[in-house]
Formats: structure tokens, sequence, C-alpha cells
């Protein structure tokens, strides 16, 4: 990738997806095979103005090792510092810019239990921490071509070649060729005309249907809204856009109410796993079934995480024909592959949809209806023949999805 490209790209995460502001802490993650991009990315956000950038290095190499040698014990002991450097965050309110670069069956010859048994220990004790900083602070997610990740997509390639191609294919799917700043204010307005018009219908219930198996209902709440592209930090105010990509319009349905079973569309990346042909039964809004082609065990783990990672926190409406399903790139990552087909989130919903959020406390939020969980897992359903009503509060019906696309 040419270093102009590249420095466009990182000013596109740091202006257009993190926003950083003058005197801003910016936190940066990535793994260690990101270096040049994340030099780029550092200098933007001092260029934007930030006090300081801090960055903390992964890798999936180190993650093997680790889950291989260590123990579960070893591998969950939370020390003193990380605590107190959760809390230095939490004071602090960094903006968070994480750029993913992981092969997404990295762990695959790691023992799944193992690692799920690590994040359900870990998960809880970090929780508080990250309750205390939702919906305030700035953040983005965005991809970053390594070679072992593009060797996934691109089997057919050689290295180099492969990761070239992943590079174009993110580049071009955030929407970084032209002017980035440009192309993405005009894409936050389509989406707002669409939010907009899903917010005008008073939806009761979603009802979907797919060739593949797919017949499923999920409740919506009348307090709480669809979304699409940029947020709005609380306390601060500014404009950010935490998916570089996203073609979504999403929002959180009411925990307990779906019922019907759902096939996925596209595997999942999950822990470092991929987890392939699978479908899931809800009833009474809570996965009751799950079975799956491949690493099934590691599904059902997923699901049991906690008492309430069985229920839904998202439910999500992607168009087949966005421009990342007709890149027809299977990328093996959730950030891509979600907003290539209509998906669903088991685990935490998102409080910043209730109307009036800002209004009421977290614990307040969830009361209403929003899942609280320590996951939150996005997997992808939407197919080429999908179909999608709305059935409206008022009794009426109208058609959102027809063969996979908007139907208005
Ligand atoms: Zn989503």
């Amino acid at each position: 990738m040419k270093k102009s490209e590249l420095k466009k790209y990182a000013h596109a995460i740091a202006k257009v997806g993190a926003n950083v502001q003058k005197g801003q802490y910016v936190k940066v993650f990535a793994n260690v095979d990101q270096e040049l991009l994340v030099s780029y990315v550092v200098a933007d956000c001092y260029k934007l103005g930030a006090k300081k950038v801090a960055v903390e290095w992964g890798s999936d190499l180190l993650d093997v090792v680790n889950y291989k040698k260590a123990s579960v014990k070893a591998l969950s002991e939370v020390p003193e510092w990380r605590l107190k450097k959760a809390q230095y965050e939490v004071d602090t309110n960094p903006v968070m810019i994480y750029i993913e670069s992981s092969d997404p069956d990295a762990l695959g010859s790691v023992d799944a239990k193992k690692i799920n048994a690590v994040s359900k220990i870990v998960r809880p004790i970090m929780k508080p921490f990250r309750d205390q900083r939702e919906n305030k602070y700035q953040w983005v997610i965005v991809g970053a071509a390594s070679p072992a990740w593009a060797k996934k997509v691109f089997p057919e390639l050689p290295k180099s070649k492969a990761t070239e191609k992943l590079w174009e294919a993110i580049l071009y799917t955030a929407r970084c060729n032209g002017d980035p700043i440009k192309n993405w204010d005009e894409h936050n307005k389509d989406l707002i005309k669409r939010t907009n018009f899903l917010n005008s219908l008073d939806i009761d219930f979603l009802q979907y249907h797919a060739g593949n198996g797919t017949d499923f209902k999920v409740w919506l709440n009348s307090k709480v809204n669809w979304l699409a592209g940029g947020e709005t930090a609380l306390g601060s105010n500014i404009y950010y856009n935490p998916n570089m990509p996203t073609e979504e319009c999403f929002t959180s349905p009411i925990k307990g109410k779906a019922e019907g079973i759902v096939y996925a569309s596209k595997p999942l990346s999950y822990q470092g796993q991929l987890i392939e042909n699978f479908s899931i039964t809800f009833k009474d809004g809570k996965a009751v079934d799950c079975h799956a082609e491949k690493n099934e065990a590691l599904l059902r783990e997923m699901i049991a995480s906690d008492e309430n990672s069985g229920y839904l926190g998202e439910v999500a409406l992607v168009p087949h024909d966005s421009p990342i399903s007709n890149s027809n790139i299977l990328f093996y990552n959730t950030l891509y592959d979600e907003n290539a087909a209509c998906h669903l989130a088991l685990g935490i919903g998102f409080t910043n949809l209730v109307k009036g959020y800002e209004n009421y406390t977290q614990q307040e939020l969830f009361d209403m209806g929003i899942n609280n969980s320590t996951i939150h897992v996005d997997f992808m359903i939407g197919t080429s023949d999908m179909d999608i009503v709305a059935h409206l509060r008022d009794g009426g019906t109208v058609q959102i999805f027809k063969k996979g696309n908007w139907a208005f």
C-alpha cells in the first residue's frame, strides 16, 4: 500500500472516525504488524491537537503461546495495576481507536474452552469500568491488512498480493477513495434518511423469512430508536463514527421477545476461531438451541457466557446490495461481514438508543428492556432472498426488505 494512501486512511480514522479534539487523551489498540499505520494515526491525532496518545500492542502469536503455556488461573489473574489502569481510563476518558488486523482463525489451535474460561472470569471484573464510560467517549473500530488475515481472505494469492488486495478492499469499503470526509458526510446523510423512516413507523415486531430456513420474529420497544452511522458522545457532544465501514441501520430489541429460528449466512470469527454453518433457535427471546457444522461447542459456550448472553442486544438491517457485499469478499471479520448482511447480536444492547437516555442511569436503561451482558457478538443472517415485514403497533404492515434489499 502506498504511503500516501495509508496516511489518508490514518487521517480518516483520526478525523472522521474518532474525531479527536484539542487536549484529548487517545488510546490506540493494534497488533505489532501495523507499526507504520499506527505511527501515522498517532501523528494525525497529535495534528488534531491530542494531548497524549498511548498505544497498546497485541500479537496473535503471543496470544497462542500464552493460551497454550499458561494456566487458566494465571491467565485470568487481574492484578491491582490493571484495575488502577482501568480506573485511570475512567478518569481521563481517552478516545479509543481499535485497529483490527488479526488472523480470524489465529487461535484455532487453542482449546476454545480455555479461552472461554479465562474471559468468563476477566470480563465481569472489567465490566464495571466499561459501564462507567458507556456512551461517554469517542471510539472507532477499523481494519488493517496483515499477511495472515489476507491469506485467509485470498488463499489463492501469494501473501504479498493478498495483503495488497485486502488493503484495497479495506480502503474502498471505508470510503477512502477521493475525499473521505466528504464521502462520509454524504453517507451519513443517506443513512439518517433511512433511520428517520424506520423511527417514524412505530414497529411492534419484525418478521424474517429466507429460503435457507430462517423464520423469525423479534419485538421492538417503542422507547428505543433506530440508529446508523455517526453517534454523539455524552457530555462532550462530539460527533464520531464508531465503525468504518458501516452500512447498517440498527436498534436494540426488547429483551425476552423473539421467536423462531435463524440460519447464519456467513461464518463467525469468535475469540480467534471460526464458527461455521450454524443456526440458533429462539424462544421467549432466548437462544434455547443451536447447531453448527464447525465449532458448535464454542457457539454453545458463547451463548452460555453469562445469564443474559443468550438474549439479543441488536437487530441490524443491511441491504444485500451494499458496497461490501458487492465486493463479494468474505472477510471472516465481523466489522466487514456484518456490514454486508442483516445481522443480530447476542449480548448487551445499546442504551444510547433509548429516547432521552441521557436522563437515566445505565441500570434504569437496562430495566427498560435493553439486554445487559458481558458479551456483544454480531452474527450474520442476511441472504439475497431475505424478506422482512414490519408489523406496526397500529395493526398495519410495511415491507422493509424484499429479496435482500430495502423495500422503501
Ligand atoms: Zn451491527
